[in-house]
């Protein structure tokens, strides 16, 4: 059979069929890409969720879509601590728990120490450390921390570098004396930066016994709202300017590695939401754009020095009780480390409408991808067509009008389909090279109206 001239087949095929001519020969039965009629996807679930009906304020709006991107993974206590502080009036009441975490290794160079409901994570770098938070005084680094590194084998005295995630004492006070005895810069959110020097009153009494009353701070620029990179010991480390909590709180990146693979950890810098609007409105903001850049780095965790907020706690918890299994429970992968975010959107969302019940956010709405593959071998041998039918869903159902597009790994081939009423939708390629294997990736980017905005997902399927 001869091949298929070029122009007749769909772009979607050029690239298969490109590689059908270049390689000359063999025959061709699959002339078009085409759609596996035997692919039926499983029927699909009943939503686990009603959507709001209209006339639900602003609001209850985001505060049930909070509940709806909790979904059964995060439906108990993170989405109740990310939203503590919209529901609630007060503290939350973990934070109560000073009982001590000794130090923990949670990486094989990330370690977290402290108390229950505030500590701080330590990175071993090069030749030495970095510290994420300090402490709540300075007592507490000097009884908790600096112990804690002498049982992991570091030297206390290689401290490189600290970084309080802002300017409230439970964060930065132990940062005190680890700086008076061992020297090195802290890194502060420029507009921070007053709270640990010696303007701020608090701490003449926080430093008590100390030589001096103040905090020696590296200021890093809080209207940069990009990604920013602190170096430490070589070790090139992402911060975000994300204020709200305070004017000037941090939130950022840490490597965590085991063996020669590097992971990535996110963390929230400061929980607890403003009680203005337009902090409430930055609170919000830096939420959003560290959920974007949790999306462009594909972190694969979330860590917080209130660990209790994103499940941190639990799992030294079980890291220390040996009962993690096999696997880090840190890494949750990013279509989990992303849900978690949507929630503390979510969250920062509905507080803005606390504060003004007329601002009109879209809702941001997490989206899951089912999808059922197959590869069909022409009967030569040397020509597949492999396809999927995929189904889109956000907590309340299908999604419809979503472009999805399959990409086969390992070629250039692609196709992109759009779903239908029912949020499926199908397509196929073609390809000249052996597909067993291979994997088959479906993604969807996301889409939005003016009320909504659906947040991109994907799937992914080894090919038989
Ligand atoms: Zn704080």
């Amino acid at each position: 059979m001869p091949h298929p001239s070029i122009h007749r087949l769909a772009p979607a095929a050029l690239a298969a069929a490109t590689l059908l001519a270049a390689c000359g020969g063999g025959g061709s039965d699959f002339a078009t890409p085409f759609v596996d009629s035997a692919l039926v996807l499983p029927t699909a679930a009943a939503p686990r969720f009603t959507e709001p009906p209209a006339g639900t304020s602003e609001y209850q709006r985001h505060l049930d879509t909070a509940t709806a991107n909790a979904g059964t993974e995060f439906a108990g206590e993170q989405r109740r601590q990310w939203c503590y502080s919209v529901e609630n009036v007060g503290a939350p009441p973990e934070l109560q728990n000073t009982t001590v975490v000794p130090m923990t290794r949670l990486f094989d160079n990330l370690y977290y120490a402290g108390r229950r409901w505030v500590g701080v994570y330590v990175l071993k770098t090069a030749n030495g450390y970095f510290l994420l938070d300090g402490q709540n005084t300075l007592a507490d680094a000097r009884e908790i921390t600096v112990p804690g590194l002498v049982a992991m084998g570091i030297d206390p005295a290689s401290f490189k570098a600290g970084m309080p995630t802002h300017g409230h004492g439970d964060h930065y006070n132990g940062l005190k004396h680890m700086q008076d005895a061992y020297g090195g810069p802290v890194y502060i959110g420029s507009a921070d930066a007053a709270a640990l020097s010696a303007t701020n009153p608090r701490n003449t009494t926080a430093f008590a016994g100390s030589a001096t009353n103040f905090i020696t701070t590296t200021a890093l620029p809080t209207e940069v709202l990009t990604p920013q990179t602190i170096t430490v010991d070589g070790q090139a480390l992402t911060v975000l300017s994300t204020p709200g909590h305070t004017p000037g709180t941090v939130s950022g990146i840490l490597p965590a590695t085991i063996g020669d693979k590097t992971y990535k950890l996110v963390y929230w810098g400061g929980t607890g939401t403003p009680t203005t609007l337009p902090l409430a409105k930055q609170y919000l903001d830096g939420a959003e754009r560290t959920y974007q850049l949790a999306k462009a780095e594909n972190v694969d965790g979330t860590i917080h020095t209130h660990p209790f907020v994103d499940g941190s706690l639990a799992k030294v918890d079980a890291i220390r009780a040996g009962t993690a299994g096999g696997r880090n429970p840190f890494l949750i992968g990013n279509a989990s480390t992303l849900r978690s975010l949507s929630v503390l959107r979510e969250c920062s969302a509905a507080k803005v409408n606390a504060l003004d019940a007329t601002v009109v956010n879209p809702v941001w709405l997490t989206t899951t991808v089912e999808m059922v593959v197959s590869s069909l071998t022409s009967g030569s041998g040397d020509n597949h067509n492999v396809s999927a039918r995929v189904r889109i869903s956000d907590p309340y159902g299908p999604v419809a009008n979503a472009a999805v597009t399959l990409r086969l790994a390992g070629t250039t081939g692609t196709c992109t389909a759009t779903t239908d009423s029912t949020g499926v939708a199908a397509c196929g390629l073609l390809t000249y090279l052996p597909t067993k294997g291979k994997t088959l990736q479906a993604s969807f980017d996301g889409t939005s109206t003016a009320a909504k905005v659906w947040l991109g997902s994907g799937a992914s399927a080894v090919l038989n």
